[in-house]
């Protein structure tokens, strides 16, 4: 196997490097940050990007988390078109969001549409933390807003994943505005009986924890996900005192009533699926 790999790199090395670049496998091994055992990278995504050794999750993208629970070529996207502008005119914030479209091939830090998962269909949002740090910005918090919307009209669920450094700083007072946006959708999408699921991915911090996250009728979270509003370093110099090492992890937040569970991300579609089973309209009528 080693051998094929370093053939095919001289081969290559006689190329042009754009044409070389594009050719080759882009990190055939890949490292695992909780144990640092190599692997195939193959193999990892077998295994949705979780560690067979230790079970640490890796991030995964917004396109290859709907892969790994949407029945085949049922999800159709929302407002894929929708693109932020520079509403406080800041230096360079363009050209950044520019160059993250580029890296990740997405327009904005949140993937919404619907699917189904099982048969079942839900709507569904994917915050994606490569782009800009999952930063909240009007974009991010329009599109989750008319996402539950569209789940309201629809009379189906709602499923966000999360991920997010917190607000976005370029756009200010926007970017907080979008905390209240979404909570309000979210509020009138439950009294219509909506059934919202949220599941929290490593990290989801700031104004993302303190809004839309976590007010979801189920509040879950990956394992080892770091989840919390301000940072250990301000809360400890805040309070004077040392905090526990676990804190702010997805099981200390379990522990201390702030979720309703941790679920492996091996398990997740099949827990997805069992709860909106369970929530289906008309359930015994039927
Ligand atoms: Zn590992």
């Amino acid at each position: 196997m080693l051998k094929d790999f370093f053939g095919k790199r001289k081969k290559y090395a006689s190329i042009p490097s754009e044409q070389a670049k594009a050719d080759v496998p882009e990190g055939l091994m890949q490292k695992c940050s909780g144990c640092h055992k190599i692997y195939y990278r193959k193999e990892m995504n077998k295994n949705l990007q979780v560690c067979p050794n230790c079970g640490y999750h890796h991030p995964l993208q917004a396109w290859d988390r709907i892969d790994t629970l949407f029945d085949d070529d049922t999800f159709e996207e929302w407002d894929q078109a929708l693109t932020t502008g520079n509403p406080l005119a800041f230096p360079g914030y363009e050209e950044k969001v520019e160059k993250d479209q580029k890296k990740t091939g997405l327009n904005e830090g949140v993937v919404t549409g619907k699917g189904t998962i099982d048969g079942q269909a839900t709507a569904f949002a994917v915050m994606d933390s490569s782009f800009r740090m999952g930063s909240m910005g009007s974009v991010i918090g329009e599109k989750i807003a008319r996402a539950v919307e569209n789940a309201r009209v629809e009379g189906i669920p709602f499923i966000i994943f999360t991920a997010s450094g917190g607000a976005r700083m370029q756009e200010g007072l926007l970017s907080l505005m979008q905390m209240s946006k979404t909570a309000i959708a979210i509020k009138r999408f439950s009294e219509s009986g909506g059934l919202m699921i949220s599941v929290m991915t490593h990290p989801t911090t700031g104004g993302v924890s303190a809004s839309f996250a976590s007010i979801g009728d189920y509040n879950f979270a990956e394992p080892g996900a770091l989840i919390g509003f301000a940072g250990r370093r301000i809360i400890e110099q805040t309070i004077r005192e040392k905090l526990p090492d676990d804190f702010q992890t997805a099981e200390f937040q379990l522990k201390h009533g702030q979720l309703d569970k941790v679920v492996n991300r091996l398990e997740m579609k099949e827990v997805l699926s069992l709860l909106l089973k369970f929530h289906q309209k008309g359930g015994n009528e039927k």
